[in-house]
């Protein structure tokens, strides 16, 4: 569909980017020639690991940073490293994220806290530190990973789906704000992705119902779910390329559900 290296001498930071769908993200946008800054919790040795691992796969320069970013001081480190190596950022793509449920009056304050700073506040922190620079060259990528829950609720999420919604109207904003310096900004709202992130709400349901994880995993999507598979990551990373590209250029502010029918009933 695009160019092998279409994103070649550009730079991309993807926090959350050790697991799960970040990982599949970074890979994509390596394997189409940006240099990428890998960020996630993970020791220096696996991190440096993970580091070669996608230079030598992708021929790219990469820098593997693990500040954690539940707090602006973790959000200005990991945004002061990336650019200390490369100077500027193109593409940004705010994935990391936490779940934790619980009916609201039960509902831990210092979970609450966490669930806020990292899905939410740290989406502002760094998009406030890298757009002007975006906006200087006049073209960047900002893509924030909200969920269906930043469309719709379920229960026992409230910390997710207030920090989910609270993504989707900053991306709105945002894109207001840059509709005319060539840098867009939109939402992926996935459903049911197969991540370390919702494996244990697999296998609770597997354990509660006394069944294989399989059958537990496919018990939980199909509650939500028209169609009854989780996406994979990757689909995910083909959609954030296809956001990267010049065919996605009037592409902004939107919200772009990958659900497998969750949003349309
Ligand atoms: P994951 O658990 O596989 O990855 C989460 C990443 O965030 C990891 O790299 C982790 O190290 C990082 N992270 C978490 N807390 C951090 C902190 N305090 N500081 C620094 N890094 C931190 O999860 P995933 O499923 O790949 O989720 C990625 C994003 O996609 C999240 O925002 C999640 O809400 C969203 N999402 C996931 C699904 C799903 O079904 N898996 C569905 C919709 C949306």
């Amino acid at each position: 569909m695009f160019a092998s290296n279409m994103l070649a001498g550009k730079t991309a930071l993807v926090t959350g980017s050790t697991s799960g769908i970040g990982y599949a993200m970074a890979s994509k946008l390596a394997e189409s020639g940006a240099n990428v800054v890998l960020h996630g919790l993970m020791d220096s040795a696996e991190g440096e690991a993970l580091r070669q691992e996608f230079e030598q796969k992708y021929g790219v320069q990469c820098l593997f940073n693990s500040a954690d970013i539940s707090t602006a001081d973790g959000n200005e480190e990991l945004v002061a490293a990336s650019l200390e190596k490369f100077g500027e950022i193109d593409i940004l793509i705010n994935n990391a994220g936490i779940q934790f449920t619980a009916p609201v009056e039960d509902f831990p304050v210092a979970k609450w806290d966490a669930i806020i700073s990292i899905n939410l506040s740290s989406a502002f922190h760094t998009t406030r530190l890298l757009v002007p620079s975006m906006q200087q060259r006049g073209w960047g990528r900002i893509i924030n990973i909200a969920s269906v829950h930043g469309l719709v609720a379920s229960l026992n999420k409230a910390a997710y789906v207030a920090a989910k919604h609270g993504i989707v109207g900053l991306t709105k904003v945002v894109a207001l704000e840059n509709a005319d310096k060539g840098v867009t900004v939109n939402a992926i709202c996935p459903g049911w992705v197969d991540t370390d992130l919702v494996a244990a709400q697999f296998q609770a349901r597997a354990d509660r119902d006394e069944v294989s994880f399989e059958e537990g995993k496919r018990s939980v999507i199909v509650e939500k779910q028209p169609m009854p598979k989780a996406t994979p990551p990757s689909s995910l990373g083909d959609l954030a390329l296809f956001l990267c590209s010049d065919a996605a250029a009037t592409i902004t502010g939107s919200s772009l559900p990958m659900d497998g029918g969750w949003t349309a009933q």
